[in-house]
């Protein structure tokens, strides 16, 4: 009984299923670990694979100091007198790439759900257009 009772909220609707926990997870692995917020101008913390915006990471490095992961705060890792000229802490272009796609993500919601509320003519005219293209297609 138990098995069948897992499988049938499974197939409700997989697909959302999906992406609310993938949604989760890049939402977490796109998290500065000291602001909070989706990383700007991700580096990463070689050592450790920690994340955190450029100016909240570069806020905490001290050249000429001996310097550490400031989410790990253990000093088992130093990361060195200059961690971004001995790259141990790196510019993350893909996590950077992914966090702009996931903020555009947002804001592309944002502004549907906005959009639903104040118009409704807007979608009508999309039916139309889309009628037109479906006959040209036939033709
Ligand atoms: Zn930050
Ligand atoms: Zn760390």
């Amino acid at each position: 009984m138990l098995k069948r009772r897992r499988g049938q909220n499974a197939s409700i609707n997989p697909a959302l299923e999906h992406i609310e926990v993938d949604a989760d997870i890049l939402r977490a692995s796109l998290t500065c670990e000291m602001c909070k917020n989706i990383l700007r101008e991700a580096n990463t913390v070689t050592e450790c694979l920690h994340s955190f915006c450029f100016q909240c990471i570069s806020s905490k490095m001290i050249v000429g100091q001996s310097n550490y992961c400031p989410a790990c705060g253990s000093s088992d890792s130093s990361l060195g007198v200059n961690p971004f000229l001995d790259k141990k802490i790196i510019t993350d272009g893909r996590k950077n790439h992914l966090c702009q796609t996931f903020r555009e993500m947002l804001e592309e919601k944002e502004v549907v759900e906005d959009g639903k509320g104040e118009k409704e003519g807007g979608e009508k005219e999309g039916e139309k257009k889309g009628e037109e293209q479906a006959s040209m297609e036939e033709a």
